[in-house]
């Protein structure tokens, strides 16, 4: 463990009265995976939400963080280029170590344990999932997800090209689905979304992660809740979306 043990964050507003008070300390810094897709949209969410963040271009970068995040894009790409080139065995070996990673779409492919098809995955989080299971980049749409953690209000919810989640290991914790299938997932500190948040204006996701990140970073112990699930509201019609 690289922190010293002042290093803890604020206590979370769930934290309990009773509990010892803490050091007000400075979030560590997160990074986005810098190869390829949606980096600059995140950067700035994580931003908005209090973290110091940038994105990360050499695989030596990837020492100092305090969490990680790999956007969206083409997860072929990523992953050719992440394992040749030396990033992927140290997340790998970061993430085993307690770092928050949090994939989202390309970056939730690049997560699972198993893939329907063959690429270069890291894989850590014990899901399979199937690529593009929503269809192409005109199908994209934009649905109200309920997820009970973030609380009550529906979360908007961009699907573009978008994986599936078509089975979970039993550590992992569903937090959202839509139309029947996980499209929210947390194994320990490891989260992933088949959406994209960082293409939205709601910071409660990327909020979610970095108190993973200052939980991590102040030694807490993982919680070990029950899944929740939502089901989600109606889809609007897709609108304009970006193409990674
Ligand atoms: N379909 C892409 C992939 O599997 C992901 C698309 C996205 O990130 N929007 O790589």
């Amino acid at each position: 463990m690289t922190h010293p043990p002042s290093w803890e964050s604020s206590p979370s507003p769930g934290a309990s009265a009773g509990s010892p008070r803490r050091a007000a300390a400075p979030q560590p810094a997160v990074g986005v995976l810098g190869i390829q897709g949606a980096v600059s949209e995140h950067i700035q969410l994580l931003r908005k939400s209090g973290s110091e963040a940038f994105a990360i271009r050499r695989a030596e970068q990837l020492h100092a963080l305090g969490g990680l995040v790999l956007p969206g894009g083409e997860s072929t790409a990523i992953g050719l280029l992440g394992s040749r080139h030396g990033f992927f065995e140290i997340i790998s070996r970061r993430a085993k170590e307690g770092m928050p990673v949090w994939g989202t779409c390309a970056g939730m492919v690049l997560l699972a344990r198993e893939l329907e098809g063959q690429q270069p995955l890291l894989p850590l989080l014990s899901i399979r999932v199937r690529r593009n299971a929503y269809g192409r980049q005109r199908d994209s749409f934009e649905a109200g997800l309920e997820i009970p953690v973030l609380g009550e209000a529906l979360y908007p919810g961009v699907f573009i090209r978008a994986p599936v989640v078509t089975s979970c290991g039993q550590e992992v914790q569903v937090l959202a689905r839509w139309a029947g299938r996980a499209v929210a997932v947390q194994e320990g500190r490891l989260l992933a979304t088949s959406f994209h948040p960082e293409l939205t204006e709601d910071l409660r996701l990327h909020r979610y992660f970095l108190q993973l990140v200052s939980d991590a970073a102040s030694g807490k112990a993982l919680p070990s809740q029950p899944g929740q699930t939502g089901k989600g509201s109606v889809p609007r019609p897709a609108g304009r979306f970006p193409a990674f």
